[in-house]
């Protein structure tokens, strides 16, 4: 077996990461643009890093208006006002959105030349600003990732991801993650639970990713009720962070599924939140790879004991209570797109059409 293991950013972990360590950013450069949301003035996340900023000398801008499933438009929008500022570095703040929308910008405002629509293709440019990420929510692991994820004038949700997109820094502190409300919370965690499973099973995956995607796993199973029912207690905020930061470091190394595939236009055509249209088909994209390989989806679920009781744990967290109608049209349409999902070159089992399209029908019925 020959695998490798890569996984550049400094990651600093724990209560007040960024206060301790801050001054990492100095050497970054003088310039930062900040992109971030609306969430992150009102956690304390976005007062600590400007009273870092601050007194390290570092001078920035901040760009509060990333949406959810950030798109090509809005990075259009960020380009314009920051091309030719010399900016030095950029700092994702929130979410995986912002945490996203900073690779993307980084690569943008390093290589002026580059068209947004050709951001996918990372084979068109070799370099980046300095990244660094702060994560507010516990679930796309962005902040030890290479990924980034975004939609297109179309709809769709692409990305990129190359081994010089990693962040530079990361500060994970599960203080900023306590005002996340409960669906959030749930939604989150189980795109993290989606990431340690789906890296568990890729065929891209080796023994010491999978020994974390376990961990992961484990802690997921043991806390994500707990933080949905006790969003103030920070014991467990941490442990769904290090869920959240271990699974990302996996999917680093192994990639996602084509799970990821069947739930990027449940989110971006019906509004469904990342983590929750991922976790909807979970199960049935876990049964076909078993007709491939049902040991790796055996012991990739192991702490649940078996794929029905994932199930249950799935349902009772709500991942099934989504408030939408999927047309006949809107499966065909889907279908077509999944079924060539660049994930499936690591997925085990057999993805054709037909199947694509009979899970969409089936996790149609389940909601
Ligand atoms: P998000 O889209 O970044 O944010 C969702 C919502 O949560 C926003 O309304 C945001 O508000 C709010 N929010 C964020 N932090 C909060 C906090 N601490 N308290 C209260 N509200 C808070 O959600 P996400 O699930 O973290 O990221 C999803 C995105 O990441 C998707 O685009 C997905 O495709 C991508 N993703 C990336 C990777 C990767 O490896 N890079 C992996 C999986 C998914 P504001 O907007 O006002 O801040
Ligand atoms: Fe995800």
């Amino acid at each position: 077996m020959s695998w490798r293991f890569f996984e550049p950013p400094k990651l600093f972990f724990g209560e007040n990461a960024l206060f301790e360590n801050g001054h990492l950013m100095r050497e970054l450069g003088r310039k930062a643009v900040i992109t971030t949301g609306k969430s992150s003035s009102r956690n304390g996340s976005l007062d600590d890093l400007k009273d870092v900023l601050d007194e390290q000398g570092v001078e920035y801008e901040i760009y509060n208006r990333v949406g959810e499933n950030p798109s090509f438009d809005m990075l259009r929008n960020a380009r314009k006002l920051f091309q030719g500022k010399s900016v030095d570095f950029v700092i994702g703040l929130g979410g995986g959105s912002p945490m996203d929308f900073a690779k993307a910008l980084a690569i943008l405002l390093s290589n002026p030349d580059l068209e947004v629509e050709e951001i996918y293709n990372a084979s068109k440019y070799d370099k980046m600003l300095p990244v660094v990420e702060i994560p507010t929510t516990s679930g796309t692991g962005s902040e030890v990732t290479q990924y980034s994820v975004i939609t297109s004038d179309e709809g769709y949700k692409g990305g990129f991801g190359t081994d010089f997109t990693f962040p530079t820094i990361s500060f994970a502190d599960p203080r900023y993650t306590v005002t996340m409300p409960t669906d959030l919370t749930m939604s989150t965690g189980i795109d993290a639970l989606c990431h340690a499973i789906e890296g568990f099973v890729s065929r891209r995956s080796n023994r010491m990713v999978q020994m974390m995607a376990s961990e992961a796993v484990n802690l997921i199973r043991d806390n994500l009720e707990m933080a949905m029912k006790y969003p103030d207690n920070l014991e467990v905020r941490e442990r769904m962070m290090y869920a959240s930061t271990l699974a990302g470091v996996v999917i680093a190394q192994s990639g996602t599924t084509v799970n990821h595939a069947f739930g990027y236009p449940v989110t971006t055509f019906k509004g469904v939140r990342h983590g929750q249209a991922t976790g909807m088909f979970l199960i049935e994209t876990l049964k076909v790879m078993m007709e491939e390989n049902g040991q790796v989806v055996r012991e990739a679920i192991k702490p649940f004991g078996d794929v029905e009781n994932l199930e249950k744990f799935l349902e009772k967290l709500g991942v099934y209570n989504a408030n939408i109608t999927i047309s006949d049209e809107d499966i065909e349409n889907w279908s077509k797109r999944t079924s060539k999902a660049k994930h499936l070159k690591v997925t085990y089992g057999n993805f054709d059409y037909d199947t694509v399209r009979s899970i969409y029908e089936k996790v149609r019925e389940k909601l």
